[in-house]
């Protein structure tokens, strides 16, 4: 194997999914302590809890208003060479939450076990599953009274229709809690409230020495019959299927007590794949063991200090090898630009990045020059990632400049920053209105501040709500099918689509023109 070639393959790249308060962070901070990596509790939220580490680089972003601090964190954990992406959630969530899962090459979904499926994850589910990628599921809080775990699987089946695995299975819950039984590592891990978590081996027949004070418990016996069930019942461990997407091997645990952590970043890692190729837009293949180095770029970030226009642009390296400082070429304009500033993302300090390899990200300070989606290589060969989908908006707002003689820089900064990525414009039909669509909250905040500090350009939101965009083709378009509860739009590329006011509106519509048919995008 070349260096190259083990330094790819020692990389996972993932990102965990969930609903706010499930537990991503909690998760995510036991991780990186199996990682080596010590952070005081509540650093991985430092941005809202206000405790930052006081490396240098974290104080730059303080002073710059950049927060990266838990966009990327990279660790090394039993040979491998881990890097979890965030996906902000809370008021944060945005379109970029949607865009880190085209970076990753798996997924980690952590559930509340009392809760079950929650609309966020269900959202960022589907994307995953879209791509086809490899999606591991944690149960969280089993410390608490939850729901019946054969239940949990069945509305993981039904509701996201992916088959499921149980790992483990829990012996009780809440305050009953005894241990899990660990089917894939064929053992018992027994829960102790204040830590130091305890195995027992199973014998051949799956059960323990009668002699341990569980083989007593009533709880064994039903946790045995439990197994037996979803294991003669359920679906069979099946590596083809988990790397497809179609299968989720299923773990419980509690994030908060780190039982069943440590075994779940464990399992995961055995079946975690490695950084995978990633198609061009002309069919062809990128191999992450290829020699020249290429990326794209999935999200950027802007600084919201007025005083520092620059940006940082998150790259996920594709093939080869980054080294700080190479020439590469800007696929979009074929301009060379040389990547001699540029950041990777340590647990806990930033630093000047000097190489990294495909499966990696790096952030490039940037002031101006990369969208969304761009294509960065080195080489002669010409070519272009995949697009990145268009994601479907649920938040819109009309807009307008404040001051009606400052068009001109109102329509710069709209275009560019629709361009970039930062928002989706649409047009109405009937006045030219500009409509602008977004995921969250957070894109029309950032908008706003970006338009007067980058452009000088005042603007007025007024807000429509929550719609549901579906798009008509062409085709079967007549105008005089929207009203005022089905807004007839445009997107940039001019393609029509319904901005309905909620689900009784599109229902109504289809029970009216049932051959016309409606899409979402992602
Ligand atoms: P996030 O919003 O998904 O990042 O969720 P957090 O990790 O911040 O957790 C939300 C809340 O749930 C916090 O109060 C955590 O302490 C709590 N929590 C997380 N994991 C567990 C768990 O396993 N058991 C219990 N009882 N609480 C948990």
């Amino acid at each position: 194997m070349t260096e190259l070639e083990t330094a790819v393959n020692k990389r996972r790249t993932f990102a965990i999914i969930s609903h706010p308060d499930a537990g991503k962070t909690t998760i995510t901070e036991q991780m990186l302590l199996f990682g080596g990596v010590v952070r005081e509790a509540g650093t991985v939220k430092g941005r809202k809890t206000g405790k930052f580490a006081t490396s240098d680089w974290m104080e730059i972003e303080k002073k710059r208003g950049i927060s990266v601090t838990s966009s990327v964190m990279q660790f090394d954990y039993e040979g491998k060479r881990i890097n979890i992406l965030d996906t902000p959630g809370h008021e944060d969530f945005s379109e970029d939450t949607y865009r880190t899962l085209m970076a990753v090459d798996s997924a980690v979904m952590v559930i509340d076990s009392a809760k079950g499926i929650e609309p966020q994850t269900k959202k960022l589910f589907q994307i995953c599953k879209m791509r086809g990628i490899p999606i591991f599921t944690f149960l969280n809080k089993l410390d608490r009274d939850g729901r019946e775990p054969l239940d949990l699987l069945a509305e993981i089946e039904d509701v996201l229709g992916i088959e499921t695995y149980p790992m483990n299975w829990p012996i009780g819950m809440g305050k009953g809690l005894k241990g899990l039984y660990d089917i894939y590592n064929k053992r018992v891990a027994l829960y102790k409230p204040q830590g130091n978590h305890a195995y027992l081996d199973l014998d051949e027949n799956g059960d323990i020495a009668s002699d341990e004070p569980l083989h007593q418990d009533s709880q064994w016996q039903d946790t045995l019959d439990e197994v037996e069930l979803v294991q003669s019942a359920g679906n069979e461990l099946s590596e083809d299927k988990i790397m497809s997407g179609d299968l989720t091997p299923v773990f419980f645990g509690s994030a908060l007590a780190n039982f069943g952590v440590e075994t779940f970043l464990q399992s995961y890692m055995q079946f975690a794949p490695a950084p995978t190729p990633h198609k061009t837009r002309d069919e062809s293949v990128i191999k992450p063991t290829d020699d020249v180095f290429s990326g794209f770029v999935f999200k950027i970030q802007a600084n919201m200090n007025p005083n520092h226009r620059d940006r940082i642009a998150f790259v996920r390296i594709c093939s080869g090898e980054f080294k700080r400082g190479m020439d590469v070429t800007l696929e979009r304009d074929q301009k060379s630009m040389r990547l001699s500033n540029s950041t990777q993302f340590m647990a806990e300090e930033r630093e000047n990045v000097e190489t990294a390899v495909a499966g990696d990200i790096i952030g490039l300070y940037d002031t101006g020059n990369f969208q969304i989606g761009d294509t960065i290589y080195t080489g002669k060969n010409d070519f272009q990632f995949e697009k990145l989908p268009q994601f479907t908006p649920e938040l819109f707002v009309h807009v307008t400049a404040k001051n009606v003689m400052k068009q001109k820089s109102f329509h710069k900064g709209i275009q560019q920053l629709v361009q970039e990525g930062a928002i989706q414009m649409f047009r109405s039909y009937s006045s030219n209105d500009y409509i602008l669509g977004a995921v969250g909250q957070l894109q029309f905040e950032v908008f706003q501040f970006r338009m007067q500090n980058e452009y000088n350009s005042d603007v007025l939101m007024e807000t429509m709500g929550n719609k549901i965009a579906r798009w008509i083709d062409p085709e079967q378009l007549d105008e005089r099918m929207a009203s005022s509860r089905n807004l007839l739009v445009k997107d940039r590329e001019d393609q029509p689509l319904f901005l309905f006011e909620n689900q009784f509106a599109e229902n109504w519509f289809q029970q009216k023109y049932p051959d016309v048919k409606l899409t979402s995008r992602l």
